[in-house]
């Protein structure tokens, strides 16, 4: 067995969705929204999966229609220019451009710093590319990075930064700049960077700026999305990458051997979402907006300590105050039977030994009923 996955067992979104359904409880924990999104391109899977298209091995870059629409969607959004047949890659989520990213990049021995606390893929990819993760805390209550440590945390072996903005589980978002910044940092030292942006239509004061956008960057910057989060089908897998053709060839290379191609038929849906009109998007990070509010309000109310979220859809709490001593885990594990409430101890995310001991996860991409309910339920709780 592969010494680097000793301690990586099963996921915790695994433990947790199974614990929900064992147990009935409301799901907070694993990041999917309880409303699937637009019946027009539900149906555009049908009209896919009936006329024949996708239903035998897609392109392995994927389908043109899909890396077209990738291509318009960062000119439309971000004013940046790809050569849909060259700087465009689809990949079966964002999860496998993280897998295929680390493996083309990385050699064994390479270092990789990430902020933490970080996605659970990113330790996991990291290890199984032989490489080295080097993490860089994010502290609450801002969870803001610390620059001066990212710039010495950079060693001749540094070679891949991997960020994460909107952030994942703190909501943090990076501001221009603390991107230019990071922008800065790469160019002296000449490193690579991964961008995973899979909530980059979920921030809720101002803009996301893709990192490759800034001077210096379009070369050496491989971003990450996925249609997951934005159209609310994480179970299709769609995800791309974008960057220069060197990168993207390179990103190509490892894909082709992860999964070759994956998720035909729902390609060409995801075409015709991303092509939705601006009101699509806004009324989608307005309804997020909405539900953060509601979430936090009742987290709050129920004594959480809550750390407003300027992005995704997750809030992160801290505990300590509820449920003095409680470590996150254990808070986790016993919250179901507690009061039927399914979250995600940010512990697991973080390499520093105690920097999220106390800090637990919800989510709020569910109906506004459902969020009052769990409230309700936290609130009634004894801990
Ligand atoms: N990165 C982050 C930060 C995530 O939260 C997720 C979960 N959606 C992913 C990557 C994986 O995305 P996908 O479901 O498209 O594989
Ligand atoms: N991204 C989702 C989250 O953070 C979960 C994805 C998964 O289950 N792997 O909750």
């Amino acid at each position: 067995l592969n010494r680097g996955l000793d301690g990586l067992g099963t996921t915790i979104f695994a433990e947790m969705s199974a614990l929900a359904l064992a147990t009935g409880a409301i799901n907070l924990g694993q990041g999917f929204p309880d409303t699937d999104g637009p019946e027009s391109v539900r149906e555009a899977a049908v009209r896919a999966l009936r006329d024949g298209r996708g239903n035998q091995y897609p392109p392995g870059p994927g389908v043109p229609e899909l890396r077209a629409a990738v291509a318009d969607h960062q000119r439309r959004f971000y004013g940046l220019d790809f050569d849909p047949d060259t700087e465009v890659l689809v990949t079966a989520g964002a999860t496998e451009a993280i897998a295929a990213a680390m493996l083309a990049l990385l050699e064994p021995g390479d270092e990789v710093i990430a902020f933490e606390p970080f996605y659970d893929s990113y330790a996991a990819c990291i290890a199984m590319a032989g490489a080295k993760r080097v993490p860089l805390t994010l502290h609450a209550p801002d969870f803001r990075p610390d620059l001066d440590a990212l710039r010495a945390a950079v060693t001749r072996r540094t070679r891949v930064l991997l960020l994460n903005s909107p952030h994942n589980p703190t909501g943090m978002v990076l501001t221009p700049a603390e991107l230019a910044a990071i922008a800065a940092i790469a160019v002296e030292h000449d490193l690579l960077v991964v961008t995973d942006e899979v909530y980059e239509h979920l921030v809720f004061d101002g803009a996301h700026t893709p990192l490759i956008s800034l001077p210096g960057m379009r070369d050496r910057t491989v971003s990450i999305s996925s249609a997951g989060k934005t159209f609310s089908f994480t179970g299709w897998k769609v995800g791309w990458v974008t960057g220069s053709r060197e990168l993207v060839a390179a990103v190509r290379t490892t894909k082709q051997f992860l999964t070759y191609v994956a998720s035909g038929p729902f390609q060409y849906a995801v075409a015709e979402a991303l092509a939705l009109p601006d009101t699509y998007y806004t009324a989608f990070r307005d309804d997020l907006r909405t539900k953060r509010d509601l979430l936090s309000a009742g987290l709050t109310d129920a004594g959480f300590t809550t750390y407003t979220p300027q992005g995704t859809y997750f809030i992160t709490t801290d505990i300590s105050a509820l449920a003095p001593g409680t470590d996150a885990l254990t808070f986790c594990r016993t919250l179901p039977a507690k009061c039927g409430v399914v979250a995600v101890p940010n512990s697991v995310f973080y390499d520093h030994p105690t920097a999220g001991r106390t800090q637990v996860r919800f989510a709020f991409c569910k109906k506004p009923e459902v969020l009052t309910d769990a409230a309700d339920r936290l609130r009634k709780a004894d801990f």
